[in-house]
């Protein structure tokens, strides 16, 4: 694709950046066949190639041009961001990159409504502190008639019970594991169970209370400067324990939810240009792994499992799109003797998409609805899944239960 940036728009980095992604597509359309929000609205708007467009129109044209407006914020609001045109595309034209230059471009030029601010700041403040967000989580429960469904749904009906975490000293590999935000609170046994799994393999967890949340949700609610502090946290809490490389050094940092495994892989990028942290951050994003690229790797005879429990699974979409691991938790249930059923259009997303479901509830609700029917086709016993976000959006809609996938390995191991 041309582009018309001047030589003084191309001296600004995020500009050079979107001149590098537009120039590598070739407008062919063939992503438009996977998107789920071009599929639901039918508007080449809302489809990755017309919003390739509309980002080039935004990114090329001057501050006063009255082109750019709320519609072309609204069709940008309305993508998942679930990367399934990446996917698709043939010719690797990053789109998620564009899409986060487009999105805080739009947002400094038309703004936000009162109403979206509130929503915004509310999210960001509820979600991404996991104390906050569990006295909060507690609040909820406790006055659960007054909560608003699309929030209601998806909060557990009481307290969870995460079981006993063992101690992971006594073992020589170590790894850490980003707790996350809202996981600990919405679902504790997730981390609980991957703690028993892995110490089952003789890996022990090494605690780094001061990492919190991996900075998406700041990053993606139009506060990408709060999220990159966020990163720069967590580095700093990971960081000592890495540092002892070697013998007695982490291997890898654990990540539980998909939506922060692919984030977290995103650190190099996204503080290359910080001169404190950009060497750091390689480190951290190459030595962040999804949970399951850990157990594929791992002798599995050794957790005794013996299964033959039927499930549907559900992978995330940064699971399969971002982090390119399609297959992968499929392979590890099926070597560990679950049966799973077929499910079409595996592709596409089920509406979770980080916050989505709360500020595009509407069509949120029609991803769900259709993810369900897909994943219930095969008379599943259980639905099992890879993030959290997915999980409570799923589980939400109160028909076949939705768990994480290694709560389900955790609960078949036998007595030790
Ligand atoms: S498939 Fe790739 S190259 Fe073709 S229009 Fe979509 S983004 Fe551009
Ligand atoms: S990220 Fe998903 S919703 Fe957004 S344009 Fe690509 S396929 Fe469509």
């Amino acid at each position: 694709m041309q582009t018309q940036f001047t030589d003084a728009d191309l001296q600004k980095p995020h500009i050079r950046e979107a001149d590098r992604v537009l120039r590598t597509c070739v407008h062919c359309g063939f992503c438009n066949a996977t998107c789920p929000t071009y599929q639901l609205l039918g508007d080449e708007r809302d489809g990755p190639r017309g919003r390739i467009y509309l980002m080039k129109e935004l990114l090329e044209s001057r501050d006063d041009d009255d082109q750019v407006t709320k519609e072309t914020q609204l069709h940008l609001d309305r993508c998942l961001t679930c990367r399934n045109c990446e996917t698709t595309c043939p010719s690797g034209v990053e789109y998620h990159k564009l899409l986060d230059i487009g999105r805080a471009e739009v947002d400094r030029r038309v703004g936000r409504t009162p109403r979206e601010r509130v929503l915004h700041l509310g999210l960001r403040k509820a979600l991404v502190e996991p104390r906050r967000f569990a006295a909060l989580l507690k609040l909820g429960q406790t006055f659960r008639p007054l909560v608003p469904g699309t929030l209601k749904d998806k909060m557990p009906a009481k307290p969870v019970d995460a079981g006993v975490r063992p101690d992971g000293k006594r073992h020589a590999r170590q790894m850490l594991i980003l707790e996350g935000c809202v996981q600990p609170g919405l679902s504790p046994n997730t981390n609980a169970a991957t703690a028993r799994v892995l110490d089952r393999l003789g890996i022990g967890l090494t605690p780094a209370p001061q990492a919190g949340c991996c900075g998406a949700i700041d990053f993606h609610l139009s506060a990408q400067e709060a999220g990159r502090e966020r990163m720069r946290s967590n580095i700093d809490a990971w960081w000592p324990a890495i540092e002892k490389a070697g013998e007695a050094g982490v291997e890898a940092i654990v990540q539980t939810a998909s939506g922060c495994g692919a984030f977290v892989k995103e650190y190099a990028e996204m503080l290359a240009d910080d001169p404190d942290y950009a060497e750091k951050a390689e480190r951290i994003s190459a030595m962040a792994k999804d949970l399951v690229e850990i157990l594929r790797e791992e002798d599995l005879d050794a957790l005794a499992v013996k299964q033959s429990r039927k499930l549907a699974f559900h992978c995330p979409c940064t699971l399969q799109h971002a982090q390119r691991l399609s297959g992968a938790v499929e392979g590890v249930l099926t070597r560990l003797g679950f049966g799973l059923t077929p499910v079409r259009d595996a592709h596409l997303c089920c509406g979770s998409a980080g916050t989505y479901s709360v500020t595009q509830p509407v069509l949120a609700k029609q991803l769900r609805d259709d993810k369900l029917d897909a994943l219930e086709a095969g008379d599943p016993e259980l639905i099992v899944t890879a993030n959290i976000g997915c999980q409570t959006h799923l589980d939400g809609a109160g028909r076949t239960p939705v768990r994480h996938w290694i709560e389900i390995v955790d609960e078949a191991l036998r007595p030790a």
